[in-house]
């Protein structure tokens, strides 16, 4: 049995009190009814600076604290960048990688992904690796082959066992910030694709194991169909992860 997984991308947004107010409004709401909220795990993913901050107010709660990206080396002159043990020291369970925004605005390869993946993991954090089509790719008919190419290029030498802390986020490129979701049939089609990679290059326990979450335009109103499908195992959520009304809105929604 899964447990879904709701994560929240800040993303490059909120200040220090408003990023404090949200934490805090989310943890509040999950201790008051953990019946409504308590079904799948929520996770916060705030901006760097803000991890510490944050990191205080779920402290001691249910809700994981993520971050939103890494570098791939243990420590050293890379200015600006952040390590897995500085994440872990903060108190992150998961990071997000390879999410559509640093592959496509900052150029991020397949292979740098797999670079912090393969860190993160021995680091200790879980990543939560991002996969997706643009639209012109899906009006090519390229899904399915997008979606291989960036699961085993950003997996690559991710072992059977290391791959149980692994979350995969299926996120259609189109599909983020634009109001756009994927009809639920559209996400469960790529989600039981992405089962059958898992079962391909590892095992039937594998593949059952792993969490497939959808991101891309996740509201209140559209996540309980979305969740409800077969291999949909929670999602991760942008814009509407900045009001907590959504937010819980969402988590209840699972
Ligand atoms: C995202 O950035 O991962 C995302 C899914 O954003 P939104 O929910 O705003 O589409």
């Amino acid at each position: 049995m899964r447990t879904p997984l709701i994560a929240g991308n800040w993303k490059m947004n909120l200040h220090r009190a408003e990023a404090v107010a949200l934490a805090e409004a989310v943890v509040k709401a999950i201790k008051a009814d953990s019946g409504k909220y308590g079904k799948a795990e929520a996770a916060l993913c705030p901006p760097s600076v803000y991890l510490d901050a944050v990191a205080q107010v779920v402290k001691g709660s249910s809700v994981a604290l993520g971050a939103q990206n890494m570098y791939h080396e243990a420590n050293g002159a890379f200015t600006g960048e952040l390590s897995a043990s500085m994440l872990r020291d903060v108190g992150c369970k998961y990071v997000v990688l390879g999410h559509s925004e640093r592959r496509h605005i900052l150029g991020e390869s397949n292979q740098d992904v797999n670079r912090k993946v393969l860190t993160a993991l021995k680091g200790g954090l879980s990543p939560i690796v991002c996969v997706g089509e643009t639209l012109q790719q899906r009006e090519a008919g390229q899904t399915a082959d997008v979606v291989w190419e960036q699961f085993f290029g950003s997996l690559a030498g991710v072992s059977a066992e290391q791959m149980q802390q692994v979350v995969i986020a299926y996120e259609p490129v189109w599909a983020i910030g634009t109001g756009k979701t994927a009809t639920p049939q559209q996400a469960e089609e790529v989600h039981a694709d992405l089962r059958k990679i898992l079962e391909f290059r590892y095992n039937t326990a594998t593949a059952q194991a792993v969490r497939i979450q959808y991101g891309g335009s996740v509201k209140p109103d559209n996540a309980a169909e979305l969740l409800s499908q077969k291999n949909i195992d929670g999602a991760l959520v942008g814009g509407a992860s900045l009001k907590a009304e959504q937010f819980l809105g969402i988590l209840a929604g699972a």
